[in-house]
């Protein structure tokens, strides 16, 4: 009987410890932060995107044969008339 005494406090000791464990994590997730939540930013976009981006545009443009707006090539469809680009030919 002793034993299974000391079973059933230790089983009660381990929840108690568990329960007061997750209360003091949340207490230190609320006023401390989700160790991973601040720590992953919105990196900037890096400077040569713009840039490069802008160049692509350049090259390789489409003209829309609905309204003529020139659009990048890959776009599905126009931004200005929604009409599916032609797939250029290769
Ligand atoms: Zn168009």
């Amino acid at each position: 009987m002793g034993l299974l005494l000391k079973i059933i406090l230790f089983g009660v000791a381990v929840y108690a410890a568990w329960k007061t464990f997750h209360r003091w994590k949340g207490l230190w997730d609320k006023f401390v932060g989700r160790p991973d939540e601040p720590a992953r930013p919105a990196p900037p976009p890096p400077p040569s995107e713009s840039l490069a981006t802008r160049k692509v545009a350049i090259q390789d443009t489409v003209q829309c044969a609905g309204c003529g707006a020139y659009n990048p090539a890959s776009a599905e469809k126009c931004g200005q008339c929604g009409r599916p680009q032609p797939r250029p030919q290769s």
